[in-house]
């Protein structure tokens, strides 16, 4: 029998690189415990990966919940062999005839399983066909197994390689769009702060042409992982160009993720590259801009980060730039408020108190007992904030005023 590597850390560092642990059902999974079902006529099939402590099933045919305790299962014998293991009649088999699953009239008798070994070699899980009754397999059965096996773990390599950055780890375009959007959205329905900092490595051509594509390559792989060591593991990192990257920070407002943007740089500046017997220094750009409900999605939020990357290049790069309101829309942009005020007419003779709900540069909403018999102009006074200001009713309902200020 051919022995896998049985080094059992490093056998869940592999499991965890395909990210596939209590995911949702998949087709891909569905259709390949279907046809072994099929082909093998069993009622059971599953493809099963091994965490440290339970079976979880990917996917299932037939009864089964979606994971069981590990100890003693089957499929734990399974993996410690790169062959199949084939149990015809479970209660003859000292291994497993006291084993909780085989026990009752709906307990597993057959079991045949064969283990899904990565390129690298470790086997992450099982392709099982399972039955109630004892039976025997042919070797037909067993090869067609195995090629479901091989199937099962190209799809689970395609998948892997689609959103995975080979070079460097980081999410893939691909990947990265997909994981920012849902944090995206799970930000706009909960209403919780984030914030996405695009960078690039500054002057990335002149490394290559001075040190060559090799040492590029180092040096993007490196600096990955020096940002890495500053960011949260709930945190997005993606390559989403040749050298350019893209962070969500989720549950991050604007002024922390600028510090979280000031120790990426400092940590990729630090950074000590050699090559040719020489060391240089390596920087980026980074541009920060915070998520607001109107963008209503990922896109609108990349783009101004991306945005704001230009001018940190434009400013001279190795610096983080964060998204401002333009002057003119911070003026215009109504803040909710909650003040005493007073609206004051007649030459200050007379004034009547209000509520302001809402306040910018140019413009303030106000709560009044009546707006009945007041005037289209007067004075808005907030003792509180020294202010007064001179304005003129816009609309007006019974009990509200929007004013305009002179
Ligand atoms: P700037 O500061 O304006 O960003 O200058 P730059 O030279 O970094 O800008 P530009 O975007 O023009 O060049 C990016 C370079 O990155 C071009 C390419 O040689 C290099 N590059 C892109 N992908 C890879 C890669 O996978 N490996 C290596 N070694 N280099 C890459
Ligand atoms: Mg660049
Ligand atoms: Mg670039």
């Amino acid at each position: 029998m051919a022995d896998l590597p049985s080094d059992e850390r490093q056998r869940l560092q592999a499991l965890e690189r395909y990210d596939i642990l209590d995911t949702s059902s998949e087709q891909t999974f569905d259709r390949i415990t279907r046809l072994v079902a099929r082909v093998l006529d069993v009622p059971i099939a599953t493809v099963t990966f091994l965490d440290a402590h339970r079976l979880w099933f990917k996917s299932q045919q037939g009864p089964a919940s979606a994971e069981i305790p590990r100890e003693g299962a089957f499929c734990d014998i399974a993996i410690r062999s790169a062959e199949p293991l084939v149990v015809p009649d479970a209660l003859e088999d000292p291994r497993f005839a006291g084993q909780a699953c085989v026990a009752g009239a709906s307990g597993i008798r057959f079991y045949a399983g064969v283990p899904l070994v990565t390129p690298d070699r470790w086997a992450i899980g099982t392709l099982c066909a399972m039955d109630t009754r004892p039976r025997t397999v042919t070797p037909e059965d067993i090869a067609a197994l195995q090629d479901f096996a091989a199937i099962t773990i190209d799809a689970l390599e395609l998948r892997r390689l689609a959103l995975l950055d080979g070079l460097t780890g980081a999410l893939t375009r691909k990947g990265f769009r997909e994981e920012a959007a849902k944090a995206v959205s799970l930000a706009l329905r909960h209403q919780h702060d984030l914030t996405a900092i695009a960078f690039d490595l500054d002057h990335f051509k002149a490394v290559n042409d001075t040190y060559g594509h090799a040492a590029g390559d180092r040096v993007l792989a490196d600096v990955v992982a020096a940002c890495r060591e500053v960011l949260r593991t709930t945190d997005l990192i993606g390559r989403v160009g040749g050298e350019e990257f893209t962070v969500i920070l989720p549950h991050t407002p604007r002024k922390h993720a600028i510090a979280v943007a000031e120790k990426l740089r400092a940590a990729i500046a630090a950074l000590p590259f050699q090559a040719g017997g020489r060391s240089f220094p390596v920087t980026a750009s980074f541009g920060v801009a915070s998520l607001e409900r109107a963008m209503g999605g990922v896109e609108p939020l990349l783009d101004r980060a991306d945005g704001v990357l230009q001018g940190a290049k434009q400013a001279g790069r190795n610096r983080v730039l964060a998204w401002e309101q333009p002057e003119l829309e911070k003026a215009t942009v109504r803040r909710r408020v909650l003040k005493a005020g007073r609206i004051s007419f007649n030459d200050r003779r007379s004034s009547i108190d209000c509520t302001v709900r809402s306040l910018s540069d140019r413009e303030a909403g106000l709560d009044v007992i009546a707006s009945a018999g007041l005037p289209a102009k007067f004075e808005l006074v907030i003792d509180a904030d020294r202010f007064i200001r001179g304005c003129h009713v816009i609309s007006q309902t019974e009990r509200h005023i929007e004013v305009a200020f002179d």
